[in-house]
């Protein structure tokens, strides 16, 4: 049988993507993705619209959302919370007070990149916001790109936006409990996004995935558009060893600006359970 063609974490312009909900999901029907989660960081305004174009090109499709969570000495992790109601109100008011601290946190990012020669960053940022919640370190990429500052995003985030970097302003997001109490009230699945993306000893990592678990998180992205094949092969082994599910992921975020496209990544190691398994 062939394998469901699924991808369960990617991002509108209601986040920090270049697509309106209706055209990623449109984009996901031509690279013949089967089941679709639509996961915009902090957010889940998106899914309605999401859902009705799914509905309506025949795409299975399930809620999403990927949380920004803070951990251990000014890290951030991201959760990918999947297949929830997105109108509980425990989950609702949590990731309505963790988009409530990005605008302040943006205009303290423009203040940092002004000092460093980047004037007025905040307003070039928003000029790429499709939704003022949600202005991101991405929108600020786009706009230094657009200034002639660097050639691409990631060049961006290597010079001014990483952590230790001159436009880098930490920032206090949700607690890996809080985000897993959200997701678990409103019936969904969590997923630990991107493991390989955290500057985390080994000894951090593995700190993470006992937390996670102890916390109630269920799964992880084995296949991630950002993964290698050899941390395709390291997840897959925390996989099995921790109990976790497998995710199958993208993370694509717009045509030009991405790891891979919607639905082009390898099949998750065929011995894993898929997290589509336990809904
Ligand atoms: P924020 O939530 O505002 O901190 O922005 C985080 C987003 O920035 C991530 O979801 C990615 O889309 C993007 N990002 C982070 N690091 C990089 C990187 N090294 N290269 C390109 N994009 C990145
Ligand atoms: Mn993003
Ligand atoms: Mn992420
Ligand atoms: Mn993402």
């Amino acid at each position: 049988m062939k394998p469901l063609n699924a991808d369960l974490h990617c991002h509108s312009n209601v986040s920090d993507g270049l697509l309106s909900p209706a055209a990623l999901v449109e984009r996901a029907k031509a690279n013949r993705v089967d089941l679709l989660a639509l996961t915009d960081h902090d957010e889940v305004s998106g899914l309605d619209e999401a859902r009705q174009i799914a509905e309506a090109v025949g795409i299975r499709f399930v809620t999403g959302t990927e949380i920004s969570v803070s951990w251990g000495d000014d890290q951030t992790v991201h959760i990918v919370g999947l297949n929830f109601d997105e109108h509980h109100p425990d989950l609702v008011a949590g990731l309505a007070r963790v988009r409530s601290g990005r605008d302040a946190r943006a205009e303290r990012m423009a203040a940092e990149l002004a000092k460093v020669g980047i004037a007025d960053a905040y307003a070039g940022a928003l000029k790429y916001v499709n939704n003022p919640a949600l202005i991101s370190r991405s929108h600020f990429a786009r706009y230094i790109v657009e200034r002639g500052f660097a050639r691409d995003i990631k060049t961006v985030f290597e010079h001014w936006l990483a952590k230790g970097k001159p436009g880098y302003v930490s920032h206090s997001w949700a607690e890996l409990t809080d985000a897993l109490d959200w997701i678990r009230m409103a019936g969904g699945v969590a997923v630990i996004a991107h493991p390989a993306r955290y500057r985390l000893t080994p000894t951090e990592r593995r700190e993470l995935f006992v937390a996670f678990k102890e916390l109630g998180g269920q799964g992880i992205e084995v296949i991630s558009g950002s993964h290698t094949e050899a941390e395709v092969r390291e997840f897959a082994g925390i996989a099995r060893e921790f109990g976790f599910v497998a995710s199958r992921a993208s993370d694509f975020h717009g045509p030009g600006e991405s790891y891979i496209d919607l639905g082009r990544m390898a099949q998750l190691p065929p011995d894993l359970t898929p997290v589509w398994e336990v809904w």
